[in-house]
């Protein structure tokens, strides 16, 4: 870990360096990963609660790499972020998502909306606006059908300067959504200024949800929040049927998670959607 690397340099120096090589051999295959299309979008429904229909999906990005098999976003990302390769990956996704999203609108399904996280590296690129713009006019698809999630933490980082660019999203008539919310100390005040739709509650306090807890108050408080602050509020995590009541219960709006949907590949997402609309 960082902390034992700082407190026993000498010790773990042998490991960093094996590390550094290793770090190495994954900057290179992921851009190779780029060139050669390995790059996959599952797709995790969002659900309104208590009992409503699909709003959408959440994009999630999947690396289908050749050895290594199927590799999930936590395992890439800091390394595509530290290397910049994080901003054409990120305007793959964005442009995927889009392509995406266009042709689930063509099968009639003009109501939901396609969501999009973007990194804090994403988020500070001057051109962010070029690209989201360039995504949405190539494949013709209304400003209003995507939704760009955007960390507590990031939107919080230069609170001015994440005002303006937010406030140049929500301009093109892009939804904007506060993902992992509950972690970053937005101060009221700031989030009163926030040109956001929705608030999602992070997974860290679902977790534990039943009547009494202390994630509990902080659930039906943020709850509360979004009423008189006029956001949606979006639970991430639902695991459990008890989870679903509570939120239910405090008059959460919406909910994903793998009790009700896990992130699939497009055509599974379209084929479960269907299944669930019928019955
Ligand atoms: P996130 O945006 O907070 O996404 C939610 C994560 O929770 C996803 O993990 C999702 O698969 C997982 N999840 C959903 N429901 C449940 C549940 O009920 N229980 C549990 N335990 N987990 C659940 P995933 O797909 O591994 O993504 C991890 C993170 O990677 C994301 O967190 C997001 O920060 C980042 N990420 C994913 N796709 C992209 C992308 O296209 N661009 C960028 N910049 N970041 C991405
Ligand atoms: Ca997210
Ligand atoms: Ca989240
Ligand atoms: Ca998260």
């Amino acid at each position: 870990t960082k902390r034992a690397g700082r407190n026993g340099y000498n010790f773990f120096e042998p490991s960093m360096n094996a590390n550094a090589h290793h770090q190495l051999q994954w900057l290179q295959d992921l851009r190779v990963a780029l060139e050669r299309k390995q790059f996959r979008l599952v797709y995790q429904p969002k659900f309104s609660l208590p009992d409503g229909p699909v709003l959408g999906a959440e994009a999630l990005l999947r690396w289908q790499h050749p050895e290594r098999g199927l590799v999930g976003p936590d395992e890439f990302i800091g390394l595509a972020e530290r290397s910049g390769l994080i901003i054409p990956i990120g305007a793959w996704v964005l442009d995927e998502a889009c392509r995406q999203m266009h042709e689930w609108l063509t099968l009639g399904y003009a109501d939901w909306k396609i969501a999009v996280n973007l990194s804090a590296v994403q988020f500070a690129d001057p051109h962010l606006l070029e690209v989201v713009r360039g995504a949405l006019e190539r494949h013709q698809l209304p400003p209003q059908s995507l939704t760009l999630e955007v960390t507590e933490s990031t939107a919080m980082h230069d609170t001015e300067a994440s005002l303006l660019t937010l406030q140049k999203i929500a301009d093109l008539g892009v939804e904007i959504s506060i993902d992992d919310f509950g972690t970053g100390y937005s101060s009221l005040l700031y989030l009163k200024r926030l040109p956001a739709n929705e608030l999602k509650i992070d997974r860290g306090f679902v977790r534990d949800l039943s009547d009494g807890t202390e994630d509990a108050a902080i659930v039906s408080a943020i709850v509360a929040l979004g009423r008189t602050l006029n956001l949606r509020i979006v639970a991430e995590g639902v695991e459990t049927e008890r989870q679903q009541q509570f939120l239910a219960s405090v008059g959460c709006d919406a909910l994903q998670g793998y009790l009700r949907g896990r992130p699939m590949a497009p055509d599974l997402f379209l084929q479960t959607m269907r299944e669930q609309h019928k019955s």
